[in-house]
């Protein structure tokens, strides 16, 4: 299958009814992956033949919609506790690869990223860029959200639907039993709620509890990192949701 550029709609030009014209960075790397007039490419959701290739722009012919691979059938959001910087670059890549379908970091107590609004603003765009390249090297046809980040009064509101699966080490219940009832319910709409480094304080992890569709899972004994703890979790729901 052709390669696939994500271009914003702001760096795109319509020419006439079938031809466009891009600009921004993705000119640059489809320049620096040595593409050629005449070739096929995916921008966006279709496929264009390269009609010519400037110094800052490209312009395109269109020639059909690109067949739509690797969408999830799942519908799954991860709420993340805001983890610092590359580990929370590496979670995103990996659960957009997994198949989330939203992510949603958040800042609890424990958090240690502090960030002004100004670095807030810079920070989602990073990870949008960082979600943006794995839909690109895996395959996946839609696109996935870094949504705003919550802060822990927003998080509990936006708890509302589905079923929730709350990680959280000192849990005793089975994941196996939720994971029973999510499949026999047929729930397509899951969140994973997922602490930063530190944990939850105790108080949170009540007030998360507390929420009719929340469930309060453990994945064993070993405590592990945040990220790991993320991934375990994502894989597990998604294979029994999608097998
Ligand atoms: N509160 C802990 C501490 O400081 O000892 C560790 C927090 S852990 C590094 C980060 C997050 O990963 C937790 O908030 C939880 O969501 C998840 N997690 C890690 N190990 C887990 C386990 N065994 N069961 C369920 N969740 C786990």
């Amino acid at each position: 299958m052709a390669r696939r550029f994500i271009v914003k709609d702001e760096d795109v030009s319509i020419l006439d009814e079938k031809n466009i014209k891009i600009n921004g960075p993705e000119v640059k790397h489809i320049q620096v992956l040595r593409h050629n007039v005449g070739e096929n490419i995916i921008v966006n959701e279709n496929v264009y033949k390269i009609l010519s290739i400037g110094k800052d722009n490209i312009d395109l012919e269109y020639i059909e919609k690109a067949p739509l691979t690797g969408i999830p059938t799942s519908d799954i959001t991860l709420y993340v506790a805001f983890l610092k910087s590359e580990k929370m670059d590496y979670l995103v890549q990996k659960a957009v690869e997994i198949g989330v379908k939203r992510i949603v970091p958040f800042f609890s107590k424990n958090v240690v990223v502090k960030l002004d609004e100004k670095a807030r603003q810079k920070r989602k765009e990073k990870l949008q860029k960082v979600a943006d390249e794995a839909c690109k090297q895996c395959g996946r046809m839609d696109l996935v959200v870094v949504d705003d980040f919550l802060n822990f009064k927003e998080l509990k509101e936006s708890l509302k639907e589905g079923k929730v699966f709350f990680a959280y080490e000192a849990s005793k219940d089975s994941l196996k039993k939720e994971i029973i009832d999510l499949k026999e319910r047929k729930i397509n709409n899951v969140g994973i709620i997922i602490g930063a480094e530190g944990g939850f304080t105790i108080q949170e992890a009540e007030e998360l509890n507390s929420f009719k569709n929340v469930c309060c899972v453990s994945l064993g004994d070993r405590i592990l990192r945040a990220e790991t703890a993320a991934i375990k979790l994502l894989s597990i729901i998604i294979y029994e949701m999608e097998e």
